[in-house]
């Protein structure tokens, strides 16, 4: 696997087609020089709040706390949100890794569930019947009557750009008295019932790493409408300093805040955001397009209540119909310079996750080991695209 998957934000060899890379095409430079110019190279200066300002508006939420990177602003929801050793957060299968482990930092095991479908959300069904059949209320405290954990928070993750039903998960949440905190590092952009993912929750993590929709090399950040959580999120995140010149800590803080020179690609990326969003629009509708009548490949479906960003384009590879699996179609890919790569392994069967609670996972194994994502950079050409249906449709058995 070591040569197929560049790392993050890594240049491309020459004549290959990335998969995700970042794409640089305003003010970053002008911003970067900005900051070297006048010195404000760390973690304070006027484009890290002029980053979470762009961001709150563009989201519609009163706060936004830059970090450095998604992982540590979900960290640091969970932990402000009093998630700790002894609790269960639910997770969805589908996932990558950090989604779990953030819930691993805080001394809490997640607690995976299953994800629906046609659009590989976490399954509001499964999580309905987890809380009302697995879980029981135990002096004032909500319990998963096998592991004995408390129930602390859902994290719903918008896999891939596509949102969750957040009406539903909202609905279950309130009944049981959990807060929310979305994963959002894949859903800039990703709207709800016509309105923001990230804003739903009391509190939401975005990212921006070297292949997401934006990027400002690493970086994060921890949205929310509460000013008290908002507070405390900026207090944790910068060594929960309680006296400036005393140097007096109470509590145990992170180092997790974004540097002015990263914030500064940031704002340029985010001064983008709608030309990036349009183009990832563009490349899933060419991709559908052209593998549509392919007996064997489909995609993930977008419900009427979405509007999917499609961060990452990726189909489904039905071995039998397509006449190879999703594996072989990489290794087709591969030799033709393309780059693609499977869905990440499911938290529950991830050796990492030993001990976390699973219930009923039926549909994540199954996308896993059928899904493919597909080269879907912001700057791809259409020649480019071209080459990755090209080589999908001349690897099809019926054509
Ligand atoms: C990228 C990602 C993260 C972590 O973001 P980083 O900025 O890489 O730490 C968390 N959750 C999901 C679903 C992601 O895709």
């Amino acid at each position: 696997m070591a040569n197929i998957q560049n790392e993050a934000g890594a240049p491309p060899p020459e004549g290959s087609v990335p998969l995700s890379v970042p794409v640089l095409g305003g003010n970053e430079w002008t911003y970067v020089k900005e900051c070297l110019d006048t010195n404000w190279i760390s973690s304070a200066g006027p484009f890290v709040e002029k980053f979470e300002r762009i961001v709150a508006e563009r989201l519609g939420v009163r706060h936004a706390v830059a970090t450095v990177n998604g992982t540590s602003a979900l960290h640091l929801a969970l932990h402000i949100a009093g998630v700790g050793t002894g609790d269960e957060v639910v997770i969805p299968a589908l996932t990558f890794i950090a989604t779990a482990n953030a819930v691993r930092y805080t001394g809490a095991v997640p607690a995976i569930l299953d994800v629906e479908a046609n659009y590989w959300q976490l399954d509001t069904d499964r999580l309905a019947e987890f809380l009302q059949e697995e879980c029981g209320v135990f002096d004032g405290v909500l319990r998963n009557r096998t592991s004995g954990r408390r129930v602390a928070a859902i994290m719903p993750v918008h896999v891939l750009g596509h949102p969750c039903d957040m009406d539903k998960i909202l609905h279950l949440a309130e009944q049981y008295g959990l807060p929310i905190i979305e994963d959002a590092a894949e859903g800039l952009g990703t709207l709800y019932k016509g309105r923001a993912v990230g804003t739903f929750g009391l509190m939401a993590a975005l990212s921006f790493n070297g292949n997401k929709i934006i990027s400002c090399g690493g970086g994060g950040m921890l949205v929310t409408d509460n000013d008290v959580l908002a507070k405390r999120a900026r207090y944790f995140s910068t060594q929960a300093k309680d006296d400036d010149r005393a140097y007096i800590h109470k509590a145990v803080g992170f180092n997790y805040r974004l540097t002015n020179i990263q914030a500064a690609i940031g704002v340029a990326q985010m001064e983008q955001l709608d030309h990036h969003l349009d183009a990832k629009r563009q490349i899933a509708a060419v991709y559908l397009d052209g593998l549509r009548d392919i007996p064997g490949l489909s995609f993930m479906k977008e419900a009427d209540w979405a509007k999917n960003t499609w961060w990452l384009s990726t189909i489904l590879v039905d071995p039998d119909r397509f006449g190879m699996n999703n594996m072989d179609l990489l290794r087709q890919l591969q030799k033709d310079n393309i780059q693609s790569r499977p869905l990440w392994q499911p938290m529950h069967q991830s050796p990492s996750q030993k001990g976390a609670y699973v219930h009923r996972i039926e549909q994540a194994d199954r996308i896993h080991v059928q899904a493919l994502s597909l080269p879907s950079s912001v700057d791809m050409d259409r020649v480019s695209q071209q080459r990755v249906i090209d080589c999908i449709r001349s690897s099809a058995k019926s054509f």
